[in-house]
């Protein structure tokens, strides 16, 4: 057979390393406290030995318990550890350890009572860590626990210290570890000490909200102190040199975020680098690894993302039965905001992108109400939960004003730290700020809408028609169509003329909404939505072909070309991993026939002998001969690299792409490197380098009028 597919069970769905997400204990241990009452208040005294050349710990936690009644106590530590000491009151106590679970009776004098309770273990943790994955689904690879000579690694959800449910909860930690090897956790430090053939390093949690990650290294600390609060690095060497451009930046954030708020909610903010690729941001600290910490965009886009987290997601908590708001919140307040604040352009432009990955990736068949979103584990989910999340909070901001957005998110802040809040938390302290006619909003239908249901309108601009009055003056009508149910929403019409430029806002309520609006001058174009302000689906002709469209495409064949020599299926198969295409299949050139064109979304590999096939490329690239040209610019060189998606030739409804190199082979570390750039129709490299990226332009959609 002449069309050949890859396994799907080893292709998962790509979702971008860059981006980064807030874990919590209770996701990575799901339900386990479940069926445990909280106990009012837990102090952790803990002191773990970490044994990197065994890949084992020794902890030794002595915690103070005020029960709340109950005849047993619950833990929770990992499964597999040896228990070398469960005592109350330095007497031995009575229990039960099995599935992780270690239950412990309380003597009937001690019920309700404060009593201290000391529970030795030992275990190992030795998952294996990727080098430099293929595909980063997992912000931690699905990781929870490794010791070992180059790092450690421990999530809460590894079960690495005991963890009982309470409602307080606080540590001292001391990690005991080879000489030069430093220890990095939540809350503040204590400072560290090297005797003999160890380092000592010291935490203290006063409040902790989350159960503790534990990492560490032979790191070089860098910090600094803001007031009373400390920012750090902890950095390995090849990262050591950039440590002071991190701490200018985390500062400017800081004060930045405290600014627009409140004050910043931890005793410390710290970088720490990971000694595997991670993007985890934790209460007070971030981990990342260190070819991800060494990217140049970084400090100007994922930092920021990971500090604003601090006030959203660890400094007000996510209500996860009810939604997890925070990723929309902190992109809308990081990602978004710094857009903004270079300029309105910019801005719009990441809205529409916005909007652009959500017409490409989302459909019927995997799309949910925000609502329903946790974490992020796909395209369609990250796309719901970032993007969609973010433009609820734009949409807000463009109802209620400025001064009543940031207002009510100060007052959540204030009232919510450290506590658990919902979308409804967030609908209240918005109506509080608001004014409509007098009293405040109400806000139910616009949360309803975007929130507990799920879905977009996708309005059209129909019969807009021009006419001039007996006194001269211009005047433009038309309607505005939506399907049903309609949405509930405000939309801004744009009209160019020959007097100027006049802007309306228009309400929409039904399925059919007429206006009227004065022209200044002759028209000449009427536009609906032209900034994106409003969270709906795009027609087709509003998104130009791009990598994304590539990577939402369900059926994509990967055309090998003689030109790309002896490689092609192996680079092909690296772009349908890194892309996470489902279906993907591979086919000869030569054995490519209309039919099967047809039938699927098109991946050149090298440049195909027909070259009608691939002269769908718009303007401003071409492909002559072996040279590929951007705008003025030539390549012909063998390490330059194009990559460019374009209509399809025989399909209006899928997407194809091109993947040459002008010498013919095509190069790994290039290949790897195009899924970073989702929204880019083009894309051309020098030496895996890029030079050249751009997006194809937009002149006629459903939403804009152009009068002859
Ligand atoms: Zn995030």
């Amino acid at each position: 057979m002449a069309l050949h597919m890859w396994k799907s069970r080893s292709i998962r769905t790509h979702t971008g390393i860059l981006v980064l997400m807030v874990m919590t204990a209770l996701m990575i241990v799901p339900g386990v406290f479940g069926q445990t009452v909280p106990i009012p208040q837990i102090r952790h005294d803990l002191r773990i030995a970490l044994h990197p050349e065994s890949h084992r710990l020794d902890g030794r936690d002595e915690l103070i318990v005020s029960t709340n009644g109950s005849p047993t106590l619950t833990c929770f530590l990992a499964g597999h550890a040896d228990l070398t000491a469960v005592e109350i009151n330095a007497s031995p106590a009575e229990y039960r350890f099995s599935g992780g679970r270690l239950q412990i009776a309380i003597p009937k004098a001690l019920s309700g009572a404060r009593f201290r309770l000391t529970i030795g273990y030992s275990a190992v943790f030795n998952d294996s860590v990727p080098e430099m994955p293929v595909n980063t689904d997992n912000p931690g690879y699905g990781v929870t626990g490794i010791i070992s000579e180059k790092g450690t690694f421990l999530l809460a959800g590894a079960g690495w210290y005991p963890q009982i449910h309470s409602e307080r909860t606080a540590f001292r930690i001391q990690v005991d570890a080879p000489k030069g090897m430093v220890a990095v956790t939540a809350g503040r430090s204590l400072g560290r000490r090297t005797e003999g053939d160890r380092t000592v390093s010291e935490w203290q949690i006063e409040q902790a909200a989350k159960g503790p990650a534990l990492s560490a290294g032979r790191y070089t600390v860098t910090e600094r102190d803001l007031g009373d609060l400390s920012i750090a690095t902890y950095f390995f060497e090849m990262t050591q040199p950039l440590a002071n451009r991190y701490l200018d930046a985390v500062e400017r954030y800081i004060r930045m975020y405290e600014e627009l708020f409140g004050p910043y909610p931890f005793e410390k903010f710290a970088v720490v680098e990971n000694f595997f690729p991670t993007g985890y941001g934790f209460p007070s600290y971030t981990l990342m690894g260190g070819r991800v910490l060494r990217l140049p965009f970084i400090i100007t886009t994922s930092l920021g993302h990971e500090i604003a987290h601090c006030w959203w997601g660890n400094g007000v908590l996510v209500d996860y039965d009810r939604g997890n708001w925070s990723e929309g919140l902190t992109s809308y307040v990081s990602d978004y905001l710094y857009k903004e604040q270079v300029s309105e352009q910019n801005a719009a432009e990441h809205r529409r992108q916005w909007l652009r990955n959500y017409a490409t990736l989302v459909d019927a068949s995997n799309e949910f109400p925000l609502s329903a979103f946790t974490s992020r584990v796909d395209n369609p989910s990250k796309v719901i939960g970032y993007d969609k999340g973010a433009m609820v909070f734009h949409m807000i901001r463009q109802t209620i004003g400025e001064a009543a957005f940031w207002g009510a998110l100060r007052d959540l802040y204030t009232e919510k730290r450290f506590q658990k809040a919902s979308w409804t938390d967030f609908q209240l302290a918005f109506e509080r700020r608001s004014s409509c006619d007098g009293g405040p909003c109400r806000l139910d239908r616009f949360f309803d809408q975007w929130v507990t249901q799920k879905g977009s309108p996708q309005p059209v601009l129909q019969n807009v028609q021009r006419r001039k009055n007996a006194d001269g003056e211009w005047r433009v009508t038309g309607r505005v169509l939506q399907d049903s149910p309609p949405f509930d929403v405000r939309l801004t019409l744009a009209l160019n003329s020959t007097g100027g430029n006049v802007f309306q806002t228009i309400s929409l309520k039904n399925a059919e909404t007429r206006f009227e609006m004065p022209s200044p001058g002759n028209p000449q174009s009427l536009q609906l939505d032209p900034g994106a302000d409003v969270f709906r689906k795009l027609f087709p002709s509003e998104i130009p072909e791009s990598v994304n469209s590539i990577k939402g495409a369900d059926t994509v064949l990967m055309v090998l070309t003689g030109q790309a020599g002896a490689d092609a299926k192996d680079i092909a198969g690296l772009l349908v991993r890194s892309f996470g295409l489902k279906n993907a299949g591979w086919i000869s050139e030569t054995e490519l026939s209309p039919r099967v064109m047809k039938a699927h979304d098109l991946v050149f590999i090298g440049l195909p002998k027909d070259r009608t096939l691939v002269s769908g490329i718009p303007s401003p690239v071409t492909v002559e001969g072996l040279e590929f040209t951007v705008g003025n610019r030539r390549y012909s060189a063998p390490t330059d690299t194009l990559f460019a998606a374009f209509p399809h030739p025989a399909s209006d409804n899928r997407a194809a792409a091109l993947l040459f190199s002008p010498g013919g082979s095509l190069d790994v570390r290039t290949t790897m490197k195009l899924t970073h750039y989702g929204r880019y129709s083009y894309l051309g490299f020098q030496n895996g380098k890029n030079v050249e990226k751009g997006t194809w332009p937009i002149t006629a959609s459903p939403l804009i009028f152009t009068w002859q």
